[in-house]
Formats: structure tokens, sequence, C-alpha cells
């Protein structure tokens, strides 16, 4: 199952061709599904996923299947990583990895403000392992030496992260983590190996969600970490005990979705150029915060890590949770809805008070942070491919509503 890590060209054609060949038997130039959840064995093939080795043929969809293994070939050439893990989900991504690399005991220090699910998932389940978990704003490099202690296992940042589109230093950070002899995993979700390769930058683990820009268009969830081959297998023995294996067809989307990552990157960015641009113009508008805006409080740090600025948007207007309830009710093409990275414009108000309550623990200095760049609440905004002007106009009449 490893992945052959090199690169076939440039990255829209390790996009398109890395890890798909014409099918042996048919031929075919696409890639063909492969639905079959059992495969024909010879006698002596191990039963036990215990047994299971990097080159082991395939035997049961949920210890590796041909579909998802070429999406696997394809996500690791485009990340510069040795192998990758898919999952159903992001979140089973994150859940195995947490599980795969930390004991009872252990310490884990995480960025205080991750995707929602993440921060939930530290709030409760890992600690109640037996596992410490120590929330900084990872955007303060000292603040993260601070936090290291000698059962450090684990760094765990998100950059750019959910939702305020902060971002965090991954080669600075990968040196902290390293010299405390703990890893560093990064969730690349909101960058994709388009804008930022974490493992180049120092990072030892890199996870997506898949159901954002990976896959594109809306209709599949998935996940993946990436990483050394020894560790990948290690925590494909924890996927087949865990159960959360992504379905051959999820994957043959994702892989049909990444095809044109690098081309729908560009579009994206620039359409989010655009309506950032737009936005900043707007007198309801308080504050927008975009990689790609030179008001963006990290700009130098995003030209260093950031070769796409993505298409995601935080902004804040005045009378927010009017805005959110015109928006909900008055647009037309952007959908008011929650996830990210579809062709479709989608829009979501996200208030700081219900994440406080359900999701995030902050103390007062790292709430401070966060109401810097949120206020009150925020609206994620994830630009899609529709015409930039169209965006704006159904933006403008719906907030011209209030
Ligand atoms: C959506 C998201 C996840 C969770 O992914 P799912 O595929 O929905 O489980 C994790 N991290 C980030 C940054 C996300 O945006």
């Amino acid at each position: 199952m490893t992945a052959d890590g090199s690169s076939i060209g440039g990255l829209q054609t390790t996009a398109i061709h890395a890890g798909e060949k014409p099918d042996s038997a048919t031929r075919a130039s696409s890639p063909s599904i492969v639905m079959s959840s059992s495969f024909v064995t010879d006698a002596d093939t191990p039963f036990s996923a215990e047994n299971l080795q990097e080159q082991a043929p395939f035997f049961y969809t949920r210890e590796g299947n041909p579909t998802v293994q070429q999406l696997e070939q394809k996500l690791a050439a485009l990340e510069g990583a040795e192998a990758c893990v898919a999952f159903s989900s992001g979140m089973a991504a994150i859940s195995a990895l947490m599980l795969h690399l930390l004991k009872p005991g252990d310490h884990v220090v995480m960025s205080d403000v991750a995707y929602v699910g993440a921060a939930e998932l530290m709030n409760g389940l890992i600690p109640g392992l037996g596992i410490q978990v120590t929330r900084v704003n990872t955007t303060d490099l000292d603040a993260v030496q601070a936090a290291i202690l000698p059962h450090t296992k684990l760094v765990h940042i998100e950059t750019p992260c959910n939702p305020i589109v902060r971002l965090s230093d991954i080669w600075a950070i990968a040196q902290i983590a390293h010299a405390a002899g703990a890893k560093l995993s990064v969730d690349s979700t909101f960058a994709t190996p388009v804008a930022t390769q974490p493992l180049r930058l120092g990072a030892d683990f890199v996870i997506h969600s898949l159901s954002k820009y990976l896959c594109g268009h809306g209709d599949a969830i998935g996940g993946a970490v990436l990483g050394a081959s020894a560790e990948m297998l290690g925590l494909r023995h924890l996927l087949i005990h865990l159960g959360g294996a992504l379905s051959p067809f999820n994957a043959w989307l994702i892989m049909r979705g990444i095809t044109t990552l690098p081309i729908r990157m560009k579009a994206h960015e620039e359409n989010a150029l655009n309506v950032a641009r737009f936005l900043e113009a707007q007198p309801q508008v308080k504050r927008v915060i975009y990689p790609g805006l030179p008001s963006h409080p990290q700009h130098e740090l995003v030209s260093r890590q950031m070769r796409n600025f993505s298409g995601m948007i935080a902004f804040q207007t005045h009378n927010p949770v009017a805005v959110a309830q015109a928006f909900a009710e008055y647009l037309q093409i952007v959908h008011y809805a929650v996830s990210l990275g579809h062709q479709r414009s989608l829009i979501y108000y996200i208030s700081t008070q219900e994440m406080l309550e359900t999701s995030f623990t902050l103390n007062q200095a790292q709430l401070a942070d966060y109401r810097n760049f949120a206020g009150d609440g925020v609206f994620r905004l994830s630009v899609g491919l529709e015409d930039a002007e169209d965006i704006c106009a159904d933006l403008e009449q719906s907030m011209n509503r209030v």
C-alpha cells in the first residue's frame, strides 16, 4: 500500500495521473470502481489484520481496496508523502490518528481554534482516556513552546483554521515539537496541497477532510492521513479495528474531483479575492479576513506558507443575527449551509457565544484573540466557482434587506 510518493510532473499533471493506470484487464483509460467487499485469496493468506503487510494482496475492502488505494496514491503524490491512509470522513482520520499516537499519560498540544468536531473530540473523549490536552493559540510560538511538557507526544495544528482563517507557522512549530521529541500533525483541509505541503515544511502528518476542496463537488465525505510508511501501516491496523473505511464509490468520486484540484483552486482563489474586495467595500461589513488580502493580519506568513490563498473568507457584519436571517431567507445562488470547498458557494454564521458554550475552551487571552478575528460572530463564506459578480450581487441583495 505504499504510494510511490514521487510526482509525475507538475501539480496538475500529478493530480490527473498519479495513482491512475489504465485498467490491465479492460484497458479502460479512466479508473473503474471496484465495489467488491471481498477478494479471492490463496489458501495461505493470513486472516488477522495484525499480519497485514505493506504490499499485501487485497483481501477485504475494510483493509484495502483497489479504488481506495488509487486515491491514496494520488494524495500521497500531491503531498510528497511516503504513504496515505484514507478514511470514511475527516473526523475518522483525526480520531484514528489521535488514538494511534496517544496513550494514557501522554500529553497533546492543540490549536485553541479548530474545526468544531476536532475541538469537541479533545474536550471529552480524548481527556477521558487519560490523555492530557493543552490548547494554545498556535499563532503565538512562545505559547506553543511554553505549553510543551516532558510527556508531550504530539502538537496538532490546523492552518488556516476553521472558521477564522488564521494561520499557524508549520516550519517553526515543527522545530519546537521535534526539539521536544514530539510529532507535528497538520490539518491542511483549508489549504489543500495546492497551497501548502506541510510534510515538506517539517510536519510528520498531514490530515485532510476529503469532503471539502479535494472532492470539490459536495457529493462525497472522506478523510485521509499522510506520513511515513511505517506510521501509516500502524494507522491502517487501527483503521481495520475501528472500522472507518472509505467506500470505494466515494473514493472514486473524490479521485475524480482531485483531477481538477489545481485549476479549481486557481479559480476559487480568483473568485474569493474578488468577493473579499467587494465585501471590504460594503457598509454593513465590519471586517474581512482573507489570506489574499493585504489586510490579513498575518500577510507575511501567508506569503511564506501559501502558494494559493484558497477560497475561504471570514467576515464580520453589523447586526449579524439579522444578516444571517436575511442570508438564510433571500440568498438565491449562495447556499446557506455548512461545509466548504464545493463548486457551489456556501455561507454559514458562527456565533462566538455558541462556540464557547458547545465547542471551544478558551482562556481570557485566547478569547480576546478569537474576538479580534470573529467579534460576536463570523460569517464563514466558502467562495465557489460561480461567476464572481453573481456571488457578489447575491450577497448584496440579501444584505440590503436588513
Ligand atoms: C470539515 C472539516 C473536518 C471534518 O471533516 P469531515 O469530512 O466532515 O469529517 C476536519 N477539519 C477541517 C478543517 C474541516 O473543515
